[in-house]
């Protein structure tokens, strides 16, 4: 029988792509549930979804932020059965701490862990009597590794990697494992949500510095990472070729900025080269991202690889 996977956040982006991914499995090996928070934005979906909408994929409402909605979704679904969980709804956020007050902070653990730990909360009994399932998170590769100006975000993100990694222990005595897939940058809305959202921002609290490193060094060095380094979701999807490890990287470009953090257990590497790289904007960043560039385009490989 098909496993009935469960994927939050469907209306774009990565959460879209997986479910489609899945439906469109040419072994019909997965029935996915795509929900989404607002259905009035399925359409997006039913066009991508093609003709596997109402076959291998159906989708439901659900808010990740809402015990009620929750619960309504698991009520209508066979048996409250669900085989594979992907907790992929989530809420991105970049700006100065100053600007950002507590309450818009407990806004994105709201959605990125408390979220996420919800749907968990949902799933896992059943999955645990039944001795077999797996829930998926989309972390990010800061969930590993904290980048200048993303602390909030960052944080939440780390608060879902040592949730599921204390929680992977326990769950192997059950059968049920759990797997954190950790994109690097992605082209979806999410960065322009975050663009949109600067924009509006006059930065309340901040100082005149910080305000300028943030918007005329961080912010062109973001978009340029994303343009340099952005994988399609899609290609995030891919994951699926194969069951996901416990951590899973997609953007292999992106692995040696996190492996920093892992050749110098002090930490100082990391942070002082993370340092270098955006406060040497105009040296260190651009000759970094050609090389990086260099490397997308596969002469370099070519060239090292022996004959
Ligand atoms: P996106 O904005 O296209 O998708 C996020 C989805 O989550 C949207 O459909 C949104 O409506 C939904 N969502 C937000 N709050 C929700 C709620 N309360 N209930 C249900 N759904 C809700 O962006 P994306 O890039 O596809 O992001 C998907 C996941 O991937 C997120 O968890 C994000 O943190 C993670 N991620 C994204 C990137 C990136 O660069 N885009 C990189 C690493 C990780």
């Amino acid at each position: 029988a098909p496993r009935t996977v469960l994927v939050t956040g469907c209306s774009s982006g990565i959460g879209l792509a997986v479910a489609v991914r899945l439906a469109q499995d040419p072994q019909q090996r997965y029935q996915v549930i795509a929900t989404m928070r607002d259905l009035r934005k399925k359409e997006k979906l039913e066009q991508a979804a093609g003709e596997t909408l109402g076959k291998t994929l159906r989708i439901q409402r659900l808010d990740v932020c809402s015990d009620s909605s929750v619960a309504e979704c698991m009520e209508n679904i066979p048996g409250g059965r669900v085989d594979v969980l992907v907790n992929n709804a989530g809420v991105g956020h970049v700006g100065p701490v100053e600007s950002i007050s507590v309450e818009e902070m407990k806004g994105i653990f709201e959605t990125n862990f408390f979220g996420a730990v919800r749907m968990i909360k949902a799933v896992l009994p059943d999955m645990k009597r039944r001795q077999s399932g797996h829930i998926v998170v989309i972390s990010s590769v800061m969930g590993l590794q904290g980048i200048v100006f993303n602390d909030v975000y960052a944080a939440s993100k780390f608060a879902v990697e040592g949730f599921c990694e204390s929680l992977a222990v326990q769950l192997l005595q059950f059968n049920v494992f759990v797997s954190m897939v950790e994109p690097g940058p992605v082209n979806t809305d999410f960065e322009l949500k975050l663009m949109e959202e600067v924009s509006r921002s006059e930065f309340p609290g901040t100082d005149p510095a910080t305000v300028r490193y943030f918007k005329d060094v961080y912010l062109p060095a973001s978009h340029e990472i994303f343009t340099t380094l952005g994988q399609s979701p899609t290609a995030v999807a891919e994951v699926w070729a194969r069951r996901p490890a416990f951590r899973t990287q997609t953007n292999s470009l992106y692995t040696p900025l996190v492996a920093l953090k892992y050749a110098d257990p002090s930490g100082d590497l990391s942070v002082r080269t993370y340092y270098r790289l955006l406060f040497n904007y105009g040296t260190l960043f651009h000759l970094s991202m050609a090389a990086l560039r260099c490397l997308t385009c596969g002469c370099f490989r070519r060239r090292v690889t022996p004959v």
